[in-house]
């Protein structure tokens, strides 16, 4: 016999607190709610780990960085779960799980049953090994996932002040530990095989800003090569890695970024899968009806594409979390998810956000010199994507909005020569209040109607925009 619960949440990551948050918003009663974790400590805010976590003073460590501070909500302590009567099994792998008869295993030998699964599994890094290299078992070759990885990290790196360390990634994960690893003093060079770095997101043009801002740092680029074997001491630990271009790198810690991979595997030949990850509905629910899913493990409708799409970033984990626990305590209130995609990153003194997809003809904007810059991603006439660097809380807002509203672009250059005063003044001027019924064109690409009206009102905002684009560009930058 095992303990029983109504509501379980598998995964004790950023999904898993943002949902427990949400959860007791809407008025789950204590004893009702576990929260299943294979990590020893409660949910957290994972992106921490890459940023304040590595810093060489005063780093964040826990509890100050619990969920739900991220989004500046309240900071949920174990003593908080605690007090709503929330069970947290912490330390605890759940091994298998049984959809049909709702009931989990634990690697403790416990059975553990429910009414509603939350899946927030999330995701783990991928291996050297599953690319043939052998050596992650090596005291000086690091992961970042979770704490521990962190932890790990950071010992190994307080162990080579001054040393040489070899970032395997031109991604987040790498570039984000170089940044950090190069603030701790150390000599930093990114490996990878595209030849530019963040190659999913950024254009060449955006990619060659922050590549000579991280070479002005120290950070070395070794491009368009992989890591194809270690050089081992007598103890076991790399001296250097060796690259398929012939090269040697000598390496005191290496930090690995390759790439994760959905925990989908409990789940396999139960749930309908997609994307590498559980298929879900606009309500994040399963193929299952009792079961939902969230975070990066979650392949749900983004009606803006059109199209299912899994996403492996903080903002949609969190706001996923809360409209599944929605849809499951208010079942008759919560309508489709409606998600526009956001992604950001900070390194260094710079701080980036993007929104939508980047698909299309990429259209920079600003001066890539003066560190406020962007570009807008321009899909069948469409904007659909919008990337800044150093903007302000209000720009933000604006190439968010703007980007969520899909306005026609005909004249790129023009685009282009506006700027960011475009975001600004249509997210300022909404089109007239019509009813707007989204729909789906014959190419896939969700519009909303009346087309018409917007191809109007973007033409009068654009010719109105220029005359405030010297303004834009010459205002004061403040960072959030
Ligand atoms: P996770 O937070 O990964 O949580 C999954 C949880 O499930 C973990 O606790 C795991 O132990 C647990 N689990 C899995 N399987 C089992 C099992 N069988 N039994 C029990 N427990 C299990 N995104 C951004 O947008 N911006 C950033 O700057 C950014 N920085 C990041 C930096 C780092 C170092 C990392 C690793 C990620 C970063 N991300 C960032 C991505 C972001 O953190 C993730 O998208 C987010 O954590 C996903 O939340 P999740 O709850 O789905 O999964």
């Amino acid at each position: 016999m095992g303990r029983a619960f109504v509501y379980v949440i598998l995964g004790g990551g950023v999904a898993a607190g943002y949902a427990a948050l949400e959860f007791t918003r809407k008025g789950v009663s204590p004893g009702e709610l576990c929260i299943i974790s294979e990590e020893p400590v409660a949910p957290y805010e994972r992106p921490a780990l890459s940023k304040g976590f590595l810093l060489p003073e005063s780093p964040a460590r826990l509890p100050s960085f619990h969920t739900c501070v991220g989004a500046n909500e309240e900071r949920l302590t174990p003593k908080w779960y605690k007090e709503h009567g929330i069970e947290l099994v912490l330390g605890t792998r759940v091994k298998s799980v049984d959809v049909r008869r709702k009931k989990l295993l634990t690697a403790t030998g416990e059975t553990i049953s429910y009414k509603i699964l939350l899946i927030a599994t999330g995701a783990r890094a991928l291996k050297l090994e599953e690319f043939g290299v052998d050596g992650s078992e090596a005291e000086n070759v690091c992961y970042l996932r979770d704490l521990a990885d962190a932890n790990g990290l950071v010992n190994v790196m307080q162990s080579c002040s001054s040393g040489n360390a070899v970032v395997i990634g031109g991604g987040y994960i790498g570039m984000e530990c170089a940044a950090s690893l190069a603030i701790n003093k150390i000599n930093v060079t990114l490996v990878f095989p595209e030849v530019h770095c963040m190659a999913r997101l950024f254009t060449p043009k955006i990619a060659s800003y922050y590549e000579e801002y991280y070479q002005s740092k120290g950070v070395k680029f070794v491009k368009g090569t992989v890591l194809t074997s270690f050089e081992f001491d007598s103890s076991g630990k790399v001296m250097a890695v060796n690259l398929r271009d012939g090269s040697q790198l000598p390496a005191d810690l290496v930090v690995v970024g390759i790439g994760i991979r959905p925990n989908t595997s409990l789940f396999e030949g139960q749930l309908t899968l997609e994307k590498g990850g559980i298929k879900v509905n606009g309500k994040m629910q399963t193929s299952n009806d009792s079961v939902y899913a969230v975070g990066d493990v979650a392949a749900f409708p983004v009606k803006l594409f059109g199209e299912t799409r899994r996403l492996e970033h903080v903002d949609s984990a969190r706001k996923s979390a809360k409209h599944a626990v929605a849809a499951i305590m208010e079942p008759k209130k919560s309508g489709e998810f409606d998600y526009l995609p956001f992604f950001y990153s900070r390194v260094f003194g710079l701080s980036w956000q993007f929104y939508g997809d980047n698909v299309g003809e990429a259209v920079h904007f600003g001066d890539y010199s003066s560190g406020t810059f962007g570009a807008y991603w321009i899909s069948k006439g469409h904007l659909v994507g919008s990337f800044l660097e150093g903007g302000t809380k209000e720009e933000y807002e604006a190439i968010a909005k703007a980007t969520s509203l899909k306005p026609p672009v005909e004249d790129l250059a023009e685009l282009g020569q506006q700027g960011l005063n475009f975001a600004l003044t249509i997210s300022k001027k909404p089109p007239p209040a019509l009813p707007i019924e989204v729909s789906r064109s014959t190419s896939g690409l969700v519009l909303e109607k009346p087309v018409y009206a917007w191809h109007a009102a973007a033409g009068l905002v654009l010719t109105a925009s220029i005359a405030g684009f010297a303004y834009w560009y010459g205002r004061r930058r403040r960072r959030w």
